[in-house]
């Protein structure tokens, strides 16, 4: 498998262009100091030129040594490398914009990143203190951010180079709606970046999002960590799944690469996360083999509509996302 297949891009509206295949660099079980280095550089050596990360992941500083290392010994020059970062909650007030995407800057010691998004629609009590500021009471102190202003600023962000290109994470296709609606757009989202694995396919987000030329980037797309602090015991296992199984075996595949394998094949961006080089190795290994029609429709036959991402605590803010269908 040649680095050409590995490195396949997807266009973006902007004229820019995102690699199919990134590396999540989001630890549930928090890492330990050094562990992101050490898989961002065995990533880069591998070929990923895609790094999916985010100011609430709290390792941009080891991303971004990672990176420069990368580069300082001649393997990539800075801009063979992608990489996302995300504008956290508590940043969504137009006074914040800049000094979030800043932040995120000075963590990685970049002079920009490929990739600016907005993390979730939903704002938080601005603070650059606290991820999930809470009042006396242990109450999150929400904030009703018009989303509009907060993607003016984004705007303005790209103008002054420090993003290449902008998009959002997480929002409704209403809440996209409203951002390609608005009277003074200067530049509409590349992307919308979802949880999206065989039991949430996300098929009518990617109708949706394929008829505005939006890209569609997935997340969690082996359905996400089973780390028992923060995984129900209850909830489905996408890599357990027996359909998935049975097209690996005749692949000679494993489930979690007939799951990469059908987005890619579909258009979509995947990032799954793996800090292990045997895994990141396997995660790589989808360019060398086709999923038929059938199997393609037998994944899709699969959903379950499943989100294991749901933000439960922010069911009432008034941006919540997922009360809407898709
Ligand atoms: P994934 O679906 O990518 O699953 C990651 C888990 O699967 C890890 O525990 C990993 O363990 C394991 N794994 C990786 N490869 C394999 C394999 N081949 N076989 C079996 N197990 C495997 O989950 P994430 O939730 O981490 O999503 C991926 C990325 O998406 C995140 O890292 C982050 O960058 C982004 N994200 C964005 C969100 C947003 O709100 N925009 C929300 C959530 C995630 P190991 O490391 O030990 O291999």
């Amino acid at each position: 498998m040649g680095e050409v297949t590995v490195q396949q891009r997807l266009p973006l509206s902007d004229g820019k262009s995102i690699p199919i295949l990134g590396l999540g660099t989001c630890s549930m079980e928090k890492p330990v100091k050094g562990e992101t280095i050490k898989a961002v550089k065995a990533a880069i050596e591998i070929g990923y030129r895609h790094l999916d990360g985010a100011f609430l992941y709290g390792n941009e500083d080891e991303v971004g040594e990672a990176i420069r290392a990368k580069i300082a010994d001649g393997t990539v020059k800075r801009e063979d490398v992608f990489y996302t970062s995300k504008l956290w909650m508590t940043y969504l007030s137009p006074a914040l914009v800049r000094k979030g995407l800043e932040t995120t800057l000075k963590n990685l010691k970049l002079d920009y990143v490929d990739l600016y998004v907005v993390h979730w629609p939903m704002g938080l009590k601005p603070s650059e203190k606290d991820l999930f500021p809470e009042d006396a009471n242990g109450k999150i102190l929400l904030d009703d951010v018009d989303i509009c202003a907060t993607w003016a600023i984004m705007e303005s962000c790209k103008d002054a180079g420090l993003v290449r290109s902008i998009g959002v994470s997480n929002f409704n296709h209403n809440q996209l709606e409203m951002i390609l609606k608005m009277p003074n757009l200067k530049y509409k989202p590349v992307c919308n970046q979802v949880e999206c694995h065989p039991y949430l396919n996300q098929n009518k987000m990617l109708k949706y999002c394929n008829s505005k030329n939006i890209v569609v980037v997935c997340y969690s797309p082996l359905g996400t960590s089973k780390d028992p602090k923060w995984f129900d015991p209850e909830n489905p296992i996408v890599l357990n799944d027996l359909e998935l199984k049975k097209i690996g075996e005749k692949h000679n595949k494993s489930p979690a690469q007939i799951a990469l394998r059908y987005q890619v094949q579909r258009g979509v961006v995947v990032i799954p996360k793996s800090f292990n080089l045997g895994r990141m190795k396997q995660n790589r290994e989808i360019f060398d083999f086709q999923l038929t029609d059938e199997e393609m429709k037998a994944v899709d036959g699969i959903n379950r509509n499943f989100r294991y991402i749901t933000m439960k605590q922010f069911t009432d803010h008034p941006k919540y996302p997922f009360h809407d269908e898709y």
